[in-house]
């Protein structure tokens, strides 16, 4: 009887414990510190370089380095340069992937457009002749200008309007075109024309490919902070309501599609070595920003410009490791 007594005292000991553990692990005072530490852990990497293939972003103040995370209440928690914007570049896709699959459905998605891994380059030609003409997934560039051509509109200025809209619904704030980034991609993207014109001659585009390029560019022109990109991912945290502005954007049936083609391709073909480090769904772009999803807990939202050779920042997914260890984040480990 008094050995039982002892195993039901310690088992309540180590609930408690664990408990205490876990709601230390998620104060305030714990999130911001670890926010800091990790910014001052990295600031200092000068590893990697800023994209060039696109001349405009060759010029970004590398420097820039901010990081957000925003819970599911709506709590925002920032460090360093999280009002400093940078071009949304390919996270933009993950976004009109979304669009596309509320308005034509999980299968469409799937089906026509792919939801695996390309093992290629983002930009990569030869992996859509691989694959009979298939983009594969619609965060490579191929897919994304698919997803982009599939958007339901009268002509392509309805279609960009809406894009704009949509992301700047899960920003909670009205995003602007970077202009300079525009002119400078929509004048020298010859190969994304390419991609589109392929696609097409394999009957995959849902509109003037070329047009569909024009209004895929323009959506990768997008300037986004930390703060904006962390509110978007707390979006698809929360199951498709915007915790900031409580408004509604997609319905919890999508999200979870979302989040595994983030998983599967969000890094590109690095995704997988992202996935082992962290469990979480994520995604990334060329002009420094990486957003990442702790489903039902955590958006995070990180600016550094500088690339690896993958085209992912190097200090944003350094941050992100490190906050995602250290406050116990990985979706699974939990
Ligand atoms: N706009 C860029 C392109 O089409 C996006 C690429 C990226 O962020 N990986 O090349």
């Amino acid at each position: 009887m008094q050995k039982l007594y002892k195993i039901m005292l310690s088992v309540l000991l180590i609930g408690v414990f664990s408990a205490s553990l876990d709601a230390q692990a998620l104060s305030k005072e714990r999130i911001n510190k670890v926010l800091k530490e990790a910014y001052d852990k990295y600031k200092g990497d000068m590893g990697g370089a800023n994209a060039d293939y696109i001349k405009a972003l060759a010029i970004v103040n590398p420097n820039i380095f901010g990081i957000t995370l925003v819970d599911t209440k709506g709590n925002i928690y920032e460090y360093g340069d999280t009002k400093e914007q940078v071009s949304i570049q390919s996270i933009s896709k993950v976004f009109t992937a979304a669009l596309v699959m509320s308005e034509r459905g999980v299968k469409f998605v799937q089906k026509r457009i792919g939801v695996n891994a390309t093992g290629a380059a983002f930009n990569s030609i030869i992996a859509i002749e691989q694959h009979g003409g298939s983009a594969l997934n619609p965060f490579v560039n191929a897919g994304a200008i698919q997803s982009t051509s599939w958007v339901k509109a009268q002509n392509s200025d309805a279609r960009w309007a809406k894009i704009k809209a949509n992301m700047s619904a899960y920003a909670g704030s009205k995003l602007q075109l970077n202009e300079d980034v525009y002119i400078s991609e929509v004048n020298d993207n010859k190969r994304n024309q390419a991609i589109s014109k392929l696609l097409d001659a394999y009957g995959r585009m849902g509109s003037d490919p070329l047009e569909a390029t024009t209004v895929y560019t323009k959506q990768c022109s997008l300037n986004v902070s930390a703060h904006d990109l962390a509110v978007m991912a707390s979006t698809l945290a929360n199951h498709g309501q915007n915790p900031v502005t409580k408004e509604h954007i997609i319905s919890y049936k999508y999200t979870p599609k979302i989040m595994a083609i983030m998983a599967t391709a969000g890094l590109y073909d690095n995704a997988g070595d992202w996935l082992y480090d962290t469990g979480a769904p994520a995604k990334s772009g060329v002009g420094g920003g990486i957003l990442a999803v702790i489903p039902g807990k955590f958006g995070i939202g990180i600016v550094s410009p500088p690339l690896d050779k993958y085209g992912n920042s190097v200090r944003a997914q350094l941050a992100a490791k490190y906050i995602i260890k250290n406050l116990h984040l990985n979706p699974l480990a939990q």
